[in-house]
């Protein structure tokens, strides 16, 4: 225990806050995470992890803890169009398929097992994130454009039949997830460019995500029956790319940028991001680093990282959000075996 060493105060236990807080629990730095709601929780979220963010598990001595949670790893993707299905595709590599339900939970444990300090049902009301203070807060939102706005809904099923580990739905209005977890269960996450539902969405109102009758959406959802208590949904999402050096304070995960939810690769962004943060806060707390260097270093970076790749991402996200775009790509993914690889090793 080095007694002159500063602390570093996490804003936000989501995904980013609480890998951050293992990653600097593991360095010897005192942490304190502040999250505003509890654990478990269920989020909006297609509960699939891939990418880099897998290596960044795998450092944090994790990916064990994973499978023992029942992480189920997914090897195969099919894309689908109301008309029109792709063969079936390999991915390069296993990606992880777990509720947040139990991945934040398991998070947390893990935090403060490594002896974080974490305050649950603490809400940060302070609007300066000063010295020492990280945002971890998540997505931040985006007003109403045109009268339509992004906005996800997530409920879990059970009687559904996937023919891959992952199945990718495009629909008029965007797409939907249905992502085979742990206990014969399915994960049904959608997101929607479009008018918001009039009535707040409820777990009695999922006919957003079946699709058109006589799709393949909604041929698999047929006999679903819905677990309402594992419904959620979010709404006025931000999607556009931000630069890391854009932002004034120390950000990791969502509260830096959100990465299209269609690239599968937000979970992983925000691991990465805290890994990418980690030393340079750990510095910090020696005194070896200022604030402002913290700020500067992590958000190099994390530019360096992600800027690319987010730039793919937006460009896809857009294509899906513009209707004839939308139609060329679902055409397009099915036909074009190499299409589907190129673009998702673009967005990794
Ligand atoms: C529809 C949809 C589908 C998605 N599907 C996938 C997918 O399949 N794979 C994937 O990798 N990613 C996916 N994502 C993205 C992924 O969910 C996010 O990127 C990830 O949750 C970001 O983690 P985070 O820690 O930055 O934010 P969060 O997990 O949102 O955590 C932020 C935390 O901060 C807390 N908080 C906020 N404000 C305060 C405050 N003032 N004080 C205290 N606490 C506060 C919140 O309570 C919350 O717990 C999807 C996202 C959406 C919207």
């Amino acid at each position: 225990m080095n007694w002159g060493a500063k602390a570093i105060t996490i804003v936000g236990g989501g995904l980013a806050g609480l890998t951050l807080g293992i990653g600097l629990r593991q360095r010897g730095v005192s942490t304190v995470v502040i999250e505003a709601g509890s654990y478990p929780r269920h989020r909006v979220c297609g509960e699939f992890i891939s990418g880099r963010g897998l290596a960044v598990l795998d450092g944090l001595g994790l990916r064990d803890r994973l499978l023992e949670a029942g992480a189920r790893p997914a090897r195969s993707v099919r894309f689908f169009t109301p008309r029109r299905a792709s063969p079936l595709c390999r991915l390069p590599q296993p990606a992880l398929a777990l509720s947040r339900y139990r991945l934040d939970a398991l998070l947390a444990a893990e935090f403060t097992r490594a002896g974080g300090a974490l305050r649950t049902q603490t809400r940060w009301t302070t609007p300066v994130f000063g010295p020492g203070v990280v945002r971890a807060t998540g997505r931040r939102p985006r007003p109403v454009e045109g009268g339509r706005r992004w906005f996800g809904l997530r409920v879990h099923a059970r009687h559904v039949s996937l023919t891959a580990d992952l199945e990718m739905h495009l629909t008029p209005q965007g797409y939907v997830g249905l992502c085979q977890l742990a206990g014969e269960v399915v994960n049904v996450c959608g997101l929607f460019w479009a008018r918001p539902p009039r009535a707040h969405p409820t777990p009695a109102s999922p006919h957003w995500l079946r699709g058109e009758p006589g799709s393949p959406l909604h041929q698999r959802l047929e006999e679903a029956e819905f677990l309402p208590d594992s419904f959620r949904s979010v709404a006025g999402l931000s999607l556009r790319p931000r630069y890391a050096r854009e932002r004034e304070e120390v950000c990791v995960g969502d509260a830096l940028t959100m990465i299209p939810p269609v690239t599968g690769n937000g979970m992983s962004l925000a691991f990465e991001s805290a890994a990418l943060a980690a030393p340079s806060l750990a510095r910090f707390t020696t005194g070896a680093l200022d604030w402002e260097g913290v700020r500067r270093q992590t958000a190099e970076n994390c530019d360096t990282a992600l800027a690319r790749r987010l730039a793919w991402a937006w460009w896809l996200q857009r294509a899906l959000s513009h209707p004839s775009l939308a139609a060329l790509v679902a055409t397009l993914v099915p036909r074009v075996p190499l299409l589907w690889p190129v673009l998702f090793a673009r967005t990794r």
